[in-house]
């Protein structure tokens, strides 16, 4: 074993430089205006709405803004909404304007 700390240097630029890529990369692809929020570049997963009180479900955001009213057991906890799991998470989390 020559020199450990030097190879770990080494290992550790070589890291370095792949993820300054790898995000470089990744902005240039996903970021094309201003207005993107992270919701469309995270990957968010539903969980089950528990709330402390008696309510158990949440308004869907993306029903309400299409003038439903629809309450889902269903949320984003990365975003803090309510959601539908089918189609309405999906469609929360793929376009911009829901
Ligand atoms: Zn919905
Ligand atoms: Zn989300």
């Amino acid at each position: 074993m020559k020199e450990p700390i030097s190879m770990a240097k080494f290992q550790l630029q070589l890291i370095r430089e792949i993820v300054g890529k790898y995000h470089q990369s990744t902005s240039r692809q996903h970021l094309t205006g201003n207005n993107h929020p992270l919701r469309l570049t995270e990957r968010h997963f539903p969980s089950v709405y528990k709330s402390a009180g008696k309510n158990r479900s949440r308004r869907c955001v993306v029903c309400s803004a299409n003038d439903k009213r629809h309450e889902s057991k269903y949320e984003c906890k990365d975003c803090n909404v309510g959601l539908c799991v089918d189609p309405c998470f999906k469609i929360y989390h793929c376009e911009l304007n829901y």
